[in-house]
């Protein structure tokens, strides 16, 4: 039944890109795929540069503190995924330890519960210690796009259409973006905001992504509080995000919660968060924090100090299906971002895997299958394959 690791590949994917000048995450991906002995898979992707960390994770072994962590995976038992964690971090230790190498580790530990998974005949929410909930409630990130020559009035125009959409799919929580930068004033930025409130209704949850607008905390805080009235259940990316000081201040005098750490890796790094920067809400992604071994602890973590977890999540189907196992095994998280297929066309996010959740009146079935329940799309592989077949 459990059987060792005897092939690691490392595949990076984009798609033809002519907005590099904007905010998609959907336009690339680097899939790990493990194979074991029986020929069994398991997948996981990281949400960062894939010719980085495609190379990070294919690096020769130097010495024990900078180790190959595909060749370190070989042989291994996929089951043990918190002690594999444990071995990938100490043996990359010199060039890792926080970012890009904990981004790449990511990748592994997601391809790791899904093998696993695969392997015990269970889904990966079991590995993680069981179901906590019987219903999933995903929240649908709008976002019309950086303005890029547009005025407010069209990008306004794009947010209610997708409004409708995330409605019409069976969304009941959804997240507004207002990234307009310099295209508006604060005091306009709080009567757009008002517009969006009236738009959706009284009954959907709202929340905000502010896209780090702000430098000073009193200028974040004078916006909130104008938009206290609006029942919105968090504000994101208010503050630049290593600003855990201002971060400190807006929080403990907002009247909406305060997010963070969503570019954060490790539990170390979220603690920073909830020590110093006095946050109500983390945002750690699950492809980038350090895989859902590392999502795990940091939702303990927030547990221990009354601080939620609602993760970041931008990707493909494969980061898409994380957010569902994450969220059946953790209380602490009360919602997970989740990018439509059907308001965002990008092929990467639509094709790579299947099957898609069905949304129903605001919530998901916990995920069936074994593994992360999805299939990857060998076709969609190749066709995207950076650099062609190897
Ligand atoms: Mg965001």
């Amino acid at each position: 039944m459990i059987s060792p690791i005897e092939r690691v590949e490392v595949i990076p994917l984009a798609i033809p890109n002519e907005l590099a000048d904007d905010l998609d995450g959907t336009v690339d991906t680097v899939v790990v795929r493990l194979t074991d002995a029986e020929g069994r898979t398991g997948i996981g992707e990281a949400d960062a540069p894939p010719a980085v960390i495609k190379a990070f994770l294919e690096m020769p072994s130097a010495h024990l503190w900078s180790q190959s962590p595909a060749q370190l995976l070989i042989g291994a038992d996929p089951v043990e995924v918190t002690a594999l964690w444990e071995r990938l971090y100490e043996a990359t230790i010199y060039p890792g330890r926080r970012g890009l190498g904990i981004h790449a580790l990511s990748a592994l530990d997601i391809a790791l519960h899904d093998l696993a998974g695969n392997q015990l005949g269970i889904p990966a929410y079991k590995l993680m210690g069981g179901a906590r909930r019987e219903k999933l409630r995903p929240y649908c990130t709008i976002y019309p796009g950086l303005a890029r020559g547009r005025s407010v009035r069209e990008l306004m125009a794009v947010i209610e259409r997708q409004f409708e959409q995330a409605l019409t799919l069976g969304f009941r929580a959804v997240k507004m973006e207002v990234l307009f930068y310099d295209l508006v004033t604060d005091a306009e930025l709080v009567a757009l905001i008002k517009e969006g409130r009236r738009m959706l209704g009284e009954r959907i949850t709202m929340a905000l992504d502010f896209g780090y607008r702000w430098h000073d905390w009193h200028d974040a805080k004078w916006v909130l509080d104008r938009v206290a009235d609006c029942d919105i259940y968090f504000a994101e990316a208010t503050l630049q995000h290593d600003d855990l000081a201002g971060h400190a201040r807006l929080a403990q005098s907002s009247p909406i919660r305060v997010c963070g750490a969503e570019f954060a890796a490790t539990r170390f790094e979220v603690r920073e968060w909830i020590e110093v920067g006095k946050v109500a809400v983390v945002q750690p992604d699950i492809s980038r924090c350090g895989g859902l071994t590392e999502i795990r602890r940091i939702a303990e973590l927030c547990a221990l100090h009354g601080v939620q977890v609602i993760p970041h999540g931008w990707k493909t189907g494969i980061l898409a299906q994380c957010g569902r196992h994450f969220q059946a095994a953790c209380p602490a998280a009360p919602l997970f971002e989740f990018i439509s297929p059907h308001v965002y066309d990008s092929p990467l996010r639509r094709d790579l895997v299947s099957p898609e959740p069905e949304v129903r009146d605001g919530f998901m079935d916990l995920p069936g299958g074994t593994g992360l329940g999805i299939e990857l799309n060998q076709e969609v592989v190749e066709r995207y394959r950076i650099g062609g077949k190897p």
